[in-house]
Formats: C-alpha cells, structure tokens, sequence
C-alpha cells in the first residue's frame, strides 16, 4: 500500500465568459453586442462581470479591458470564424460556470461542449431566424444573460480512482465512500493523502456550479506532511499496553478495575488508562510500539490508518472498519473481518489503537 499526497487549489475559471461574434456575417449585430456586454455588466457587482472572448480567438479578456477599448477590440478580431474551439481548448478543463456564445448562428463546433459540459454553454441567437442549435439558450436581453451568469460554487469533489482518503487539512470536506466532498461554495483548496496500490493516478477535482455546470480544479503532486514524531508513554501506561498484548485485561491506576484491551476511557473516574494520549484528537488513531525499555505513540494524522494491504477507518456506525482494495476497475472493499480498538498492526510489537471518539456535541 502506498500514500501519495497531492494539492488542490483554486480554479482560475471563477467567472463566466461572454463570447462574441466577430464574423462578416455579423457585422450589422456589432453595436448591438458591445452594447449587450455593457448592460451585462451594468447589471452585476464587479466580480461576477464576465470575461469577454471572439469566437476563432482563444483570448479572454476581463471585462474591464474589454470595455475600455471595445471598438479596438472588434476590429482586432473582425472576420474571424465562427468556432469555438480556440476558447475551448485554453479553458482546458478548467470550465468557467457559464460560457454564452452569442453568434448569428450557431457555430459548427458547438457542439464539442457537449463533452462533459453540456449546461456549462448558453446559445445567445444574434438573428431569431436562424436555426437553434444542441445546447440552452438565453434570449438576447442584459438581464436574463446577467442572471445566468450570476451562478454561486457549490460542493466539490475529490476523488483519486482507487484511492483511499486518509487525511486532509480543510474541514469543510468530508468522506462521501472514497471521495471527500466539500461544502457548498467552501473553499475549496486542500491537501490530502490517498492510500492507494501501485502508482498514483490522476487525483480528480471537480467543482459544480449552481446551475448544472460543472468544471475540474487543478491538483498536483504535493510533499507528504512530516511524520508526527514517536512520544514516549510512561512506565504504567507500558505495563497496561504490555497486558492488552498478552491478551490480558490491565489494570486501571484510575479505578482499580481492570479494563480489556482498547479500553482507553475510565468510566469509573471519567479519566483515562493511558492519559498521555487525551492531548490527542479523539476518534483518532495512535499507533503504539512496544520497546523493550519503553512504549512509544505516534499520532496517525488524518480519520483512517494504513495497516499492511488494507485501510482501517471509523464507519458510520462509530464502529471500525477494514477496507481493502478491491479489483483495479472497482472500488474498495469493506472486510468482514472484526476490527477492535487495540489490534496488531503490521509486526509483533507494534499495534493500533482507536481513541474513544468524542461525545456527540
Ligand atoms: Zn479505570
């Protein structure tokens, strides 16, 4: 098993695009275009104005320096095919939430945003008689264009194919199976481990917009967090470790009752039988090393441990589960095998313990 950690970070695409047609056989409709791409943006506070772009032409403008210099900016552009795919190949995958094509008719290839981005494009017809075409459309008008662009981030999801999620450091995800989901219009930057078999693929992901559109977030390979260092456990907490491994029930210095093994909380005094480990998260996982001069922990960062071949993470319940991976086309698997709280993990003396989850707030 192997863990690769990777970054997500901020989409460049947070604002749609308005995309103009600058073709011969639109040449009448260029008053009125500039003027629609004002009234647009008249209509929505600064940040949500689009971009602006030529069909034939992969730039995108703001829409500042659009409108300062729009005639310029035309005649730059005058004569140029009616396509979009120089746009669409320099957004790559990273979608704006709304592309609006205004065009005197529909572009060939437009047909192409279909791949995946079927309500990310909106059809703006610059003459009513000509035909419609595969995809939504807007009607020429500022405001029902300016509501279409006005679209909110919504949940993003992450997602390495065959790939465990371990640990991550944004709090607004959460574990949905074997993908981490983010709150609606969270942001969505993260660093995560997956644990994985074989080489790491591609990690996907991917923001939806409210609306329908959806577009994929850049990731990439990033440095594994620093291992969490071995802390030392004192001499009683060695010998309750030492019990639990021969199979033996410990005895508590909180309670004096003996408590099986993995039962970390006292009932009995409201404290704990290894009480080094209450500075650690509860729910969490610890692993454990039995020395022969001392017993040392190390915090497992993140909500799941990796232990040989297989994943051991807390399932719905507040129960343990073992996952492991199941064939490369399939998911994971969930093990019948029972998990308890203080089991061997991976040689004789070293073992994995589960901390109490906390109390329910
Ligand atoms: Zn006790």
């Amino acid at each position: 098993m192997n863990t690769s950690w990777f970054r997500v970070r901020e989409g460049a695409a947070t604002r749609g695009v308005l995309v103009l047609d600058a073709s011969r056989a639109a040449t009448d409709h260029w008053p009125g275009q500039r003027a629609l791409v004002v009234g647009v943006g008249a209509l929505l506070p600064a940040a949500d104005r689009p971009d602006v772009a030529f069909l034939g032409s992969a730039e995108r403008l703001s829409y500042d320096t659009f409108t300062r210099d729009a005639d310029r900016r035309y005649a730059a552009n005058a004569g140029r095919g009616r396509v979009t795919g120089p746009l669409l190949d320099a957004l790559g995958g990273d979608r704006p939430p709304l592309v609006v094509v205004c065009a005197v008719r529909p572009p060939a290839d437009l047909a192409d945003w279909r791949d995946g981005a079927a309500e990310g494009v909106a059809l703006v017809r610059l003459d009513p008689a000509s035909p419609g075409a595969d995809c939504p459309e807007l009607p020429f008008d500022a405001a029902a264009i300016a509501a279409a662009l006005t679209r909110r981030p919504g949940t993003v999801r992450v997602r390495l194919p065959g790939g465990f999620p371990l640990a991550w450091d944004n709090l607004a995800y959460r574990a949905d199976g074997t993908d981490l989901v983010s709150d609606a219009g969270a942001n969505p930057v993260m660093r995560v481990a997956f644990a994985h078999t074989g080489e790491a693929a591609e990690v996907l992901a991917e923001r939806a917009w409210d609306g329908g559109a959806s577009g994929s977030l850049p990731v990439e390979p990033t440095a594994p967090d620093p291992e969490p260092t071995w802390r030392t456990l004192s001499g009683v907490e060695q010998s309750v470790v030492e019990a639990w491994r021969d199979g033996r029930a410990a005895r508590c210095a909180a309670c004096g009752a003996r408590h099986d093994a993995g039962a970390v909380a006292c009932a009995a005094s409201g404290g704990s039988v290894l009480p080094t480990l209450v500075r650690e998260a509860a729910g969490r996982f610890v692993r454990i090393r039995l020395g022969v001069m001392e017993a040392t922990y190390q915090p497992v960062a993140g909500s799941a441990a990796v232990v040989g071949g297989a994943v051991v993470a807390r399932d719905g319940a507040g129960g343990l589960a073992v996952w492991q991976p199941g064939p490369p086309t399939g998911g994971w698997v969930r093990s019948t095998e029972a998990w308890g709280a203080f089991e061997p993990a991976g040689s004789a003396d070293e073992f994995l313990l589960a901390l109490p989850p906390g109390k329910p707030a």
